[in-house]
């Protein structure tokens, strides 16, 4: 029975019981996802605006479960990291991504890398660079096509990551910084880290209209990136409005809704056309 007179917010939120049902009925289906070809991949197109080409690809994971219809990463990743589920998932996207640029460049649709997202646990897996120089080889990827996205938090607070990166990037593909901006990363950190890229959260973008902190970060990041010799990613780019302020700082490689949503594969060859990449 309901107690009355405590929270009145109780009811509207699910309650511990009910987040731990939600999560053990996630994982069950998770289990299978793989095997019931449950999962695919969708593909979210970067924008070089100076010249308006395609000049990468993001490979974002899609979930589509009979019982629980789609199912966003936000939540099922989570899961997938603590139950270790990620390990199969995360290379599971990473062939498929591998695979379909592979495809893209054998048919002349195409030729950019693809970002893959590495989820903490991949990153600390002693067995990542054979498995992804395994994948590497079956699908027969040039390394310089594939890019890594990893978060900031992974590296920061772990005793030889700039070992891993290195080892990584030995393999010949590029590593990008992910979300940007929001965590702790100091300028000592992206001197030491040998990483290609940065990807601005799109949190600062989003921001950039109303509040002018949020244009002096994207600002800081463009200046010592360019300082470094590090592209820039702005993400979550929506509106002109934004290209502009964006273009003005001197940020020219852009993602977001503006451009294209994710797209399914078989998308990829007229949204390649319209951006006149063939
Ligand atoms: P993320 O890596 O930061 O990916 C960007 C997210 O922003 C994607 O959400 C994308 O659909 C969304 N987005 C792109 N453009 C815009 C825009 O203009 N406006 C707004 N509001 N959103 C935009 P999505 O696909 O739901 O993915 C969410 C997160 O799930 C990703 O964040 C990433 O952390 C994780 N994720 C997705 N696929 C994978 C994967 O294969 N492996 C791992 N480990 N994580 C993944
Ligand atoms: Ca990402
Ligand atoms: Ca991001
Ligand atoms: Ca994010």
């Amino acid at each position: 029975a309901k107690s009355l007179g405590g929270n009145c917010c109780q009811t509207f939120e699910p309650s511990f019981q009910e987040k731990m049902q939600l999560r053990m009925t996630i994982e069950r289906h998770l289990r299978k996802a793989i095997e019931l070809n449950e999962l695919s991949l969708h593909y979210q197109p970067q924008i070089d605006t100076l010249n308006g080409r395609i000049v990468g690809f993001e490979c974002l994971v899609r979930w589509d479960n009979s019982e629980l219809g789609r199912v966003s990463p936000a939540t099922f990743i989570p899961v997938a990291e603590e139950t270790g589920l990620i390990y199969d998932i995360g290379e599971w996207a990473l062939r498929e991504g591998c695979l379909q640029n592979k495809r893209w460049q054998d048919e002349g649709i195409i030729h950019v890398p693809v970002a893959v997202n590495l989820s903490p646990s991949q990153f600390y897996d002693q067995k990542l660079k054979e498995r992804i120089e395994s994948v590497l080889a079956e699908t027969g990827l040039d390394p310089a096509y594939l890019v890594l996205e990893i978060t900031e938090g992974m590296t920061m607070h772990v005793q030889g990551s700039i070992a891993a990166l290195k080892d990584l990037k030995a393999l010949g593909v590029s590593i990008a910084i992910d979300d940007f901006g929001i965590g702790y990363s100091s300028l000592s950190y992206l001197k030491e880290f040998p990483i290609d890229k940065l990807k601005i959260d799109q949190s600062f973008v989003r921001g950039m209209k109303d509040h002018p902190i949020n244009t002096a970060i994207v600002h800081a990041v463009q200046s010592m990136a360019s300082c470094l010799g590090l592209d820039v990613i702005a993400e979550g780019v929506e509106t002109e409005e934004q290209v502009e302020m964006l273009t003005e700082l001197g940020c020219r490689t852009m993602q977001g809704y503006l451009f294209s949503f994710p797209i399914v594969a078989a998308q990829v060859p007229e949204l390649s056309r319209n951006y006149a990449n063939v």
